[in-house]
């Protein structure tokens, strides 16, 4: 039998379909190969027990002809959703022991279309990060080595860094994770794999833990543009316990994405304040091929302008840390989790405060605590506003010249483990690409587009209008045709053969 866990999710989806095998049987691969990768630490639980009750239940209803899109097909859950009797920490040692009574609306979402839970996976603490290296629970390692230096674990990006790597390791189908600023995009063109946050609104955040709720967006994993559709599908939709999620229909995306309309006609904008300085050639290199391509493909290519994008890294890192210190009160010791007790209430605050939250995390409540307070509250958070403003209508603008945007998704490759730990500014520029659509509120996505030299993952980033995920996806099947990745990391070859 072909090895189950190399299956993309429509391949599985098929066999599951044509009776090749059984969800029990599957699900059993991964359990095995999540086994086999545990040095990874790329999943903070495995839930093999509930996984394979899920995989017999949805074996049953599919012997009964009752099965749903997604049935019997496993998966991973980032750890910030809430999952109902299952430990929820966001990677943080102040949640460790939090089992939610509730289930969040995306994780209801695609168990009701029949997908199987693999466990819940590694995160920078409260999804602050671009490397998984916050984790109260120990660092994930990248799959992917870096054939001139093969001794250096890599970072898988972040700040789903452990579920980038359990789909790349062949670890799970595909995932859940969210993006505030890259956390999906980021580790996807770390780690080798295709990921896409869907506009700001078009999923619902409850039963998310917060971390700057005007960003924060739920997304998809996949090892394809196909299997990222398919499950977007399944996760997005209006949720009545959301205010903020759209009213809005979600389109068919795998169906549109079958009819395989290329990318002839369209206008792909090139955004040139993107060409940063510094930036590696190799990152040059690879955002020309993708031009390229789409030029051969029959698309426009024109150059466009978002003049403000340059200040979106300080603007987010005002506006996602204020946002947080408020969304991050709420750990006093007394609701959730971790207590350290104190000779009174106050006490009792500041010790679980501060055994409870990492370095990363008090940086940023003390940071948005400052912005906020009333002497510098205009100076900071509102001038971040209205620059987030002006970053808003620098897209409208451009998307009046052209229907998608392609970047590049990250300034570097998968770096060593440790490295940019000693200077945060370093980390936040990570985000240099992913923070402008991010603050727009607008869908992207990374498709891998080749290796650099170092047999390490690029990926390529496409940015849409609000709402035109469809457009993302159109444009990423484009660039994934044209780039045809197939490289899978060594070690994941070499386990699996054994
Ligand atoms: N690098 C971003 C940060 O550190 C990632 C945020 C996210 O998307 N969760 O805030």
């Amino acid at each position: 039998m072909t090895n189950l866990t190399h299956l993309t999710l429509a391949e599985a989806l098929k066999g599951l379909e044509n009776k090749d095998f059984t969800s029990v049987e599957i699900t059993q691969a991964h359990l095995d190969a999540m086994e086999s990768m545990r040095h990874l630490n790329a999943y903070v639980i495995e839930t093999p027990e509930i996984a394979l009750a899920q995989a017999k239940a949805s074996d049953d209803r599919r012997a009964k002809g009752n099965a749903g899109p997604l049935d019997g097909a496993p998966i991973s859950v980032k750890d910030v959703f809430c999952t109902k009797e299952v430990q929820t920490t966001a990677s943080s040692h102040i949640l460790e022991g939090f089992i939610p009574k509730y289930e969040s609306t995306v994780t209801q979402n695609i168990f009701n279309d029949g997908v199987v839970m693999l466990g819940k996976t590694n995160m920078d603490e409260f999804a602050m990060g671009a490397s998984t290296t916050t984790s109260y629970f120990g660092n994930t390692i990248n799959p992917w080595k870096n054939k001139s230096d093969p001794g250096k674990d890599l970072v898988p990006g972040g700040s789903s860094g452990g579920s980038a790597a359990s789909v790349a390791a062949r670890m799970a189908l595909g995932s859940l994770g969210s993006d505030t600023n890259g956390s999906i995009r980021q580790p996807s063109s770390f780690c080798g794999i295709t990921g896409i946050k869907p506009t700001y609104g078009r999923c619902s955040r409850w039963g998310i833990v917060a971390f700057a709720s005007s960003l924060d967006q739920a997304g998809v994993f996949g090892r394809t543009v196909e299997d990222c559709a398919l499950l977007l599908k399944s996760v997005c939709g209006h949720d009545p316990k959301d205010s903020t999620s759209a009213k809005i229909d979600v389109p068919d995306w795998p169906k549109l994405l079958s009819s395989n309309q290329g990318v002839k006609g369209l206008r792909i904008g090139i955004p040139k304040e993107f060409r940063v300085d510094g930036m590696p050639d190799e990152i040059e290199k690879i955002w020309q091929q993708g031009i390229d391509w789409l030029k051969d493909e029959g698309a426009e290519i024109v150059d466009i302008s978002l003049p403000h994008s340059t200040y979106s890294v300080p603007a987010y890192y005002i506006i996602a840390p204020a946002e947080a210190s408020s969304n991050l009160a709420r750990y006093d010791g007394v609701r959730y989790g971790l207590r350290e007790d104190g000779e009174d209430l106050i006490e009792t605050y500041e010790k679980t405060r501060a055994a409870g939250f990492g370095d990363e995390v008090k940086r940023r409540i003390m940071i948005g605590t400052y912005v906020l307070s009333a002497g510098y509250y205009d100076a900071y958070y509102i001038k971040a506003q209205k620059i987030r403003r002006l970053i808003v209508e620098d897209f409208q603008k451009a998307f009046e010249k052209c229907d998608a945007l392609l970047a590049p998704t990250s300034p570097s490759v998968a770096f060593p483990i440790g490295e940019k730990l000693d200077d945060p500014v370093k980390m936040y520029l990570e985000d240099v690409f992913t923070s402008p659509a991010s603050l727009a509120g607008l869908p992207g996505m990374s498709v891998p587009a080749g290796l650099n030299a170092d047999g390490l993952p690029l990926g390529l980033q496409i940015i849409g209008r609000q709402w035109d995920e469809e457009m993302v996806l159109r444009v990423g099947a484009a660039v994934e045709k044209a780039a045809n990745f197939s490289a899978i990391p060594e070690m994941v070859d070499t386990k699996l053969a054994a």
